[in-house]
């Protein structure tokens, strides 16, 4: 059971689901506090958050 607990933290960060920030375009890794929202999740900061409007039409689609 240890075992399998180690080798299961090792690959955990890689299976984390990543997506692009809107305005900077920087990756942002699944946080636990994102988990109820994910699927809104579009900027990777309150910074960003608030450019949104600076942000240019042709956003980072990744
Ligand atoms: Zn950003």
């Amino acid at each position: 059971m240890t075992l399998s607990k180690k080798m299961g933290f090792k690959g955990n960060k890689a299976f984390l689901p990543t997506k692009n920030c809107f305005v900077c375009g920087r990756e942002m890794t699944w946080r636990k506090s994102w988990a109820k929202n994910w699927e809104n999740v579009k900027y990777c900061s309150e910074a960003c958050r608030a450019q949104k409007s600076l942000a240019r039409p042709h956003g980072v689609k990744l």
